[in-house]
This record gives structure tokens, sequence and C-alpha cells, in this order.
């Protein structure tokens, strides 16, 4: 009986199944008008360097308020790149980041707003020129810029993407490589990859548990980075014993729920400052050496 049960879950059409059918359909009807709807917001997360021992950037993160509900990115994002909705949805990201971002780095030009860009984006002939012209209407800097990518983007590159990273990073905007070590490319490659930054995923910083451990995973990775002249930002940081190894092995810059949450544009300054007082707070407890 059970053996035939077993069969039948893979015969019949399961009612959750049609609801679940039904719901995705109506998100992905939901998604189309997102933006003209202005369901789609930004959270700002602050990252922080030990060195300066201040917040140096922000990432942007998009949020997309449905039907009272707050759909993830990991929901939505995936769902926009498969029916094409990821351009509209990338620039308006891109617009509410500048726009609510700019009086931020217009106070200090080493200040930076980095944005996450999807590989589709990334193949538009318009997309470099779109977003330069954004930034210098905002009166930012394209050196205060950068786009976070994934490694996916680099697997078939057809040229028009090379050509638009290429204006880009010419006009001094950075690419950073996110959730890197997640994906196949070896650490080798890294000097193959248009990229300024990598972000080291938080699958590697959650092993830092102890801070004892020796993790030659995550020192070849910052060692590797910084040997091809690349800046180390760490994502996921979520306690003092991560911060305090990852800062002894030199990571530039740190990124996680340790400083800050990921909040909306009206809280972004305080976010900033509460990221501060957790980085200050861990280098007074930190021994000091010399
Ligand atoms: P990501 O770019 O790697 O962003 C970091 C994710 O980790 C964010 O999740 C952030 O909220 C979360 N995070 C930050 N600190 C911590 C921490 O200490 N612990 C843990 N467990 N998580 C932390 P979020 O906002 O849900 O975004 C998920 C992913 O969705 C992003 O990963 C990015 O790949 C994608 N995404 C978000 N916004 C956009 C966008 O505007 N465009 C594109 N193409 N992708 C986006
Ligand atoms: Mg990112
Ligand atoms: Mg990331
Ligand atoms: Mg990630």
């Amino acid at each position: 009986a059970a053996k035939a049960a077993g069969k039948n879950r893979f015969l019949r059409f399961h009612p959750d199944m049609m609801t679940a059918l039904v719901q995705r359909t109506e998100m992905e009807a939901g998604l189309q008008l997102a933006v003209t709807r202005g369901e789609i917001s930004v959270a700002f997360q602050p990252i922080v360097s030990p060195r300066i021992g201040q917040t140096v950037q922000f990432e942007a993160l998009a949020r997309w308020d449905h039907n009272g509900e707050r759909i993830p990115p990991s929901v939505f994002i995936p769902m926009a790149e498969r029916s094409g909705l990821i351009s509209e949805i990338g620039n308006e990201v891109m617009g509410l980041s500048l726009v609510q971002l700019a009086p931020w780095l217009r106070e200090d030009p080493s200040r930076s707003l980095a944005v996450n860009v999807s590989g589709v984006q990334l193949q538009e002939p318009a997309f470099a020129d779109g977003v330069l012209r954004l930034a210098a209407a905002c009166g930012v800097g394209a050196y205060q810029l950068v786009l976070e990518v994934t490694e996916s983007v680099f697997f078939d590159p057809g040229c028009g993407l090379i050509r638009q990273l290429s204006s880009l990073r010419e006009a001094g905007v950075r690419v950073a490589l996110d959730d890197f070590g997640t994906g196949y490319s070896s650490l080798g490659r890294l000097q193959d990859l248009p990229v300024d930054i990598v972000k080291i995923d938080r699958t590697f910083v959650s092993m830092v548990r102890t801070g004892q451990e020796r993790l030659p995973i995550l020192s070849s990775m910052i060692n590797m980075a910084h040997s091809l002249g690349l800046t180390v930002t760490a994502e996921g940081v979520e306690t003092a014993v991560q911060a305090d190894y990852l800062t002894a092995l030199d990571c530039d810059s740190l990124q996680g729920y340790l400083f800050s949450l990921p909040e909306s544009g009206h809280r972004l300054e305080r976010a900033g400052r509460q990221a501060e007082d957790a980085l200050a707070a861990l280098a007074a407890r930190r021994p000091r050496t010399g």
C-alpha cells in the first residue's frame, strides 16, 4: 500500500500543486505591475572598513511588497530573470538606490554604493550609458559605484556584456564578484575576470566558529585576491569572533547582521552609525598588539 501511495504521489495532480501553481501565476502577474504600482523598494546594508573605522559603503537590496506580503529576492529575482522583467526592476532599483544614497555619497567621495546586477542587464547595449548618466545626474562619481555580479555572468559572456563592463570600468565603476567561492571557478581563474572586488560568500564566513580553527580556504581566498590587487569584502558576518578573525586576515571590509540589518532609506544614516559603533566596540575589546 505504501508503494502504491508513493507511486500515486507522482501520478496525481495534488490539490497543493494546483494551489502552488495558481499562487505562482498570480505572483508572476503581480511582478509585471510591481514597478508601476510602486511595490519595489530598496533596503540598504552598511559595509564597514576595520582599517578606517567607518561605514564606507552600502549594498542596495531589492524588496517587493505584494498584497501585504514581503516576497524575498531569492524568489522574485529569478522569476524576473525568467520572465524578462529584470531590466525594468533592475533599473528601478538602480534609480531608487542612487537617488536615496546620493546625499550620503556626496558628503565624501571615498564612500560608495554597491548595486546587484543580473547578467541579463549587462547584455543590454544601453546599460552602461544609462548607469553613467544616472550617476552623473545625481552628482555621484562613477568611481563611487560598485556593480555586484555573480560568477555565472562570466560563464559564456557575449561580447556585448564584455563591452558594457569595459566601458563602465573605464569610467571608474568597480565590479564586485558576489558570493565568491560558491561557483565553479577556481581561485586561479580570478585573475582572468574583469573584477575589482571579491565578496566572500557567507558560507565561508560561517565556518569561523571559535576563531582558533585553521581555515586555509579563507586565508587563501583573501591572500590570493590581495596578490591580484583586488579588494576583499566578507558577507554574512554575524559574530564578533568572525569579525576579529577576518580583520586579522586583513579582510578589507565587513558586512553582516553583526553591524546592521539591511534598512530602508530613511534609516540609512542611523544604520551606518550603528555599524560604526559595533566596529568601535570590537576594536575596543581587542587586545592591542605592538
Ligand atoms: P547578495 O547580493 O549576496 O546579498 C546578501 C544577502 O545576505 C542579502 O539577502 C542580505 O540581507 C543577507 N545578509 C546580510 N547580512 C547577513 C548576515 O549576517 N547573515 C545572513 N544569514 N544573511 C545576511 P537578500 O536581501 O535576501 O538578497 C538575497 C539575494 O538576492 C542577494 O544576495 C542578491 O543575489 C539578490 N538580489 C537582491 N537584490 C537584488 C537586485 O536588486 N538585483 C539582483 N540582480 N539581485 C538582487
Ligand atoms: Mg550582493
Ligand atoms: Mg553577496
Ligand atoms: Mg550572498
